[in-house]
């Protein structure tokens, strides 16, 4: 089984050695992953492409217009890095609410992650998608390592689990890219997990788009932020494989509630159940509170 701890402590890079494990176990042939790894790096910039131009609302009407509406705006902040980091990832999300094709990394939910950070790096910096590959791999490795102690959708463990896994990934992934070493890809990965236990999934009308659309600009910040510190050599004070225990610990007591039923959190204030119940087909009085929503479907 591949641990956080085997992964740390791999020779560098440690995508080479997720890559060897996996064509020992899978007998595919390197090349082979490695292609297809940069294929599914070409869909990832396809839909950050579309999500950045499309204003088109999701079915439901609550989003859509974010990634644009971001891209085009001023750079107040003259954070550029962080504007396409944000960008990208809501582009790829706003996507997948319009029924677009986009890459499951790991879950739908969560798609906006490493695209924003990774490729939101790369871009800032001109790196080619060429080099991206062996950091995909990595953040393949470690949402394996994952996957084998903890969750990684939200019906299971809240979240924390999706678009922490997510995250993990990416700084893993950012951390190679610009040369870090195993261990502090590692560490990056299990300080972004840390910083995100407890987060509960509460899709609005069950959703994949309120707050997830937004979630995942912020978590592909969270893991650039996770990514910086690993490369100033700080480190995840709870062990990596520790954190994953602490994680899948806090996933099992998370009531249902709390893990994608859209019976608690956001999905239970007025505005939610009010996107709910129009969405039944149920009449409604007057502004949706908030007035953030004028459904296309009404
Ligand atoms: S709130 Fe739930 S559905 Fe939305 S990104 Fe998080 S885990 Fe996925």
């Amino acid at each position: 089984m591949t641990t956080l701890e085997e992964l740390m402590n791999a020779p560098a890079p440690a995508s080479a050695w997720v890559l060897e494990r996996d064509c020992a176990e899978t007998g595919l042939d390197p090349q082979d992953i490695r292609d297809e790894m940069l294929r599914r790096i070409g869909e990832m910039r396809g839909s950050i492409e579309r999500g950045l131009q499309s204003d088109a609302r999701s079915i439901t009407g609550m989003v859509g217009w974010n990634a644009k509406g971001l891209w085009d705006a001023p750079d107040v902040l003259n954070a550029p890095l962080l504007k396409r980091v944000q960008a990208y990832a809501m582009a790829v999300n706003e996507e997948n609410a319009r029924m677009g094709r986009i890459v499951a990394a790991p879950t739908a939910g969560s798609a906006g992650t490493i695209p924003g950070a990774l490729l939101g790096v790369a871009d800032h910096l001109g790196i080619s998608d060429e080099k991206l590959v062996e950091p995909m791999i990595l953040a393949a490795g470690v949402g394996k390592a994952i996957s084998k102690r903890m969750f990684i959708s939200g019906a299971a463990g809240g979240c924390q689990a999706e678009i922490g896994s997510s995250a993990a990934m990416a700084a893993a992934a950012v951390v190679e890219l610009l040369g870090g070493t195993p261990r502090a890809a590692i560490h990056a990965a299990s300080m972004a997990l840390m910083n995100t236990i407890g987060l509960v999934c509460d899709p609005v009308g069950g959703y994949v788009e309120v707050p997830c659309v937004s979630r995942n600009a912020f978590f592909a910040v969270h893991a650039v932020s996770a990514a910086q510190l690993a490369l100033a050599q700080l480190e995840s004070f709870i062990p990596p494989d520790e954190v994953l225990g602490a994680m899948a610990s806090v996933g099992r007591m998370m009531p249902a509630a709390l893990r994608e039923t859209a019976d608690g959190g956001l999905a239970q204030t007025p505005t939610g159940l009010a996107v709910t119940a129009r969405m039944e087909g149920q009449p409604q009085d007057g502004e949706l509170p908030g007035g953030m929503v004028e459904l296309p479907m009404a």
